[in-house]
């Protein structure tokens, strides 16, 4: 399988303290994979110097066999890896489907030239993307009036504007109720299978994860004890001991 990821002995130190130490792991085109591991495992340290947010302090990135260790966030994006924002992200006074709309306008460099023809052009594109997500009845709501679910949705439609290859999500589903989670993942799953991109997520709740999840990896303390599927992943001795209490 093709790789799209390739992470090789990243390290992160906070004044002495290895957040992150020497984890390697890749992600092949068309994956969902799972980065689980308890609160304070560094699950979010990785994520941030994946997107340039923060830099390694040793260890390198490839996306698509092209390294981008340090390169800055615009720079990784733009080559295409995508992640979903909190919901800060859309504007509230707007609908549903005009935040969409904008996003499109973005992704083809037309934002400066909005105007009635504009948001003509990329409705029809964009009530696809809020098909993806389950929410095109929702189009002409305004973005104040959602339920935080349908928030997280169109927050992951507005990803895909962008059409990543790699999409990042650090905890997607927090905050959000449990059948709402795997209700969630699902979607994602369908979006892996139907548009051919990858995914890397991180969770804490393992069912979720076992559901959807072509591979798992673990990380404790920062350091990944586990990288396999849902059967490898559950019968590491390592993991029971770490991640599942015993
Ligand atoms: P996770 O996302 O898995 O919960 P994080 O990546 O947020 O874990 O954090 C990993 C560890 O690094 C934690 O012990 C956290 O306290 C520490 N940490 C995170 N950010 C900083 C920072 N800016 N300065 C110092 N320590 C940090
Ligand atoms: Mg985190």
């Amino acid at each position: 399988m093709t790789e799209i990821l390739r992470v090789e002995n990243l390290k992160k130190s906070y004044d002495g303290f290895l957040a992150v130490n020497d984890v390697s792991f890749s992600v092949a085109a068309g994956e969902l994979k799972a980065l689980i591991g308890p609160n304070g495992a560094g699950k979010s340290t990785c994520f941030n110097m994946l997107m340039g947010q923060l830099k390694p302090t040793h260890g390198r990135v490839y996306f698509d066999g092209k390294e981008i260790t340090g390169h800055k966030p615009r720079d990784i994006w733009r080559r295409g890896v995508g992640r979903t924002f909190q919901i800060t992200g859309t504007y509230q006074s707007m609908t549903v489907i005009e935040n969409v709309q904008m996003a499109l306008m973005s992704h083809h460099r037309r934002i400066f030239t909005i105007g009635p023809r504009a948001w003509r052009l990329y409705r029809d594109e964009a009530m696809e993307l809020l098909k993806t997500v389950a929410m095109q009845d929702q189009a002409d709501r305004p973005c104040s009036v959602l339920a935080y679910g349908d928030l997280k949705r169109l927050e992951l439609a507005i990803a895909l504007c962008h059409k990543p290859r790699l999409l990042l999500m650090d905890e997607p589903t927090a905050g959000m109720a449990p059948t709402a989670r795997v209700e969630l993942m699902q979607l994602v799953a369908d979006i892996v299978r139907d548009q051919g991109v990858s995914v890397l997520f991180t969770e804490h709740d393992m069912d979720v994860v076992f559901a959807h999840s072509h591979h798992i990896m673990v990380l404790n303390r920062g350091e990944l004890i586990a990288d396999g599927n849902a059967a490898e992943v559950r019968n590491n001795p390592q993991v029971q001991e770490v991640y599942l209490g015993g």
